[in-house]
């Protein structure tokens, strides 16, 4: 009998211990409360948005060799131009308004301490010279139509979009970290030089900046409407910088 218990308990534990996870992990939750793994339908009447301008100070990110432009620069260009569309309709918060090195954990740490917000970082990608177009990256479950929408509206502003990767379900530190909704908007390719060109220009980043403004305000309005079936949920331990593709 006292080895059966033996052998039981531990096995007893385990079902007790997967019974409590599961009941965390796919409890459905209001938009507006925490969920540290994000399963949950998409943000929604959210009253802040976290504008995050991607590299800054010592990290420049990726830079066009055509026209010699830094991402970090371009990344708060438009960061600031999507906060002045947002303006009078959303609470905005950057975490960084200059030329500013910020660890990434400690952009996840500034967004947790919002409550009922959603992340938006801002970035430009580099790859092979062919490619060019928006992806968005996105982890949560919650995160997934914001995802959606935002790639449907630069997708309309960008004329070469259609040799990149489009919405990519990634595990990062900004899409996995963040306790909130939260996405990563890569705005074009610096590496293709038409891409670059037209990046380079004022006008051009506005339209990008008035696209990802535009999505978030509908999917504030409307949350996941009608852009369903959501993905499924996944279960993966926080992103770390030993990660690769960080
Ligand atoms: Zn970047």
């Amino acid at each position: 009998m006292f080895r059966l218990l033996r052998l039981l308990i531990p096995a007893l534990l385990g079902l007790l211990f997967a019974g409590c996870a599961g009941t965390r992990s796919s409890a459905t939750k209001a938009s507006t409360t925490r969920d540290e793994w994000g399963h949950r339908a998409g943000a929604r009447g959210f009253s802040t948005v976290i504008i995050d301008a991607g590299h800054g100070g010592r990290d420049s990110g990726a830079r066009s060799r055509t026209t010699g432009q830094a991402e970090k620069d371009l990344a708060l260009d438009v960061a600031k131009r999507v906060r002045g569309e947002l303006s009078g309709s959303v609470k905005c918060v950057l975490t960084r308004s200059s030329d500013t090195f910020i660890e990434l954990d400690d952009r996840v740490r500034a967004a947790n301490r919002y409550n009922d917000a959603i992340l938006v970082s801002i970035h430009f990608n580099s790859g092979r010279s062919r490619i060019a177009g928006p992806e968005v990256y996105y982890w949560r479950v919650d995160s997934y139509t914001m995802g959606k929408r935002i790639l449907s509206a630069l997708s309309q502003v960008t004329p070469y979009g259609h040799s990149s990767r489009g919405l990519v379900r990634r595990r990062l530190r900004l899409t996995r970290n963040p306790d909130l909704a939260c996405v990563l908007v890569e705005c074009g390719y610096l590496s293709n030089p038409r891409e670059a060109a037209l990046i380079a220009r004022a006008d051009y980043r506005a339209r990008l900046a008035r696209a990802i403004a535009a999505a978030i305000l509908r999917q504030r309005a409307e949350g996941d409407g009608r852009l369903g079936p959501l993905p499924r949920p996944l279960f993966e331990p926080p992103s770390r910088s030993s990660d690769p593709r960080e």
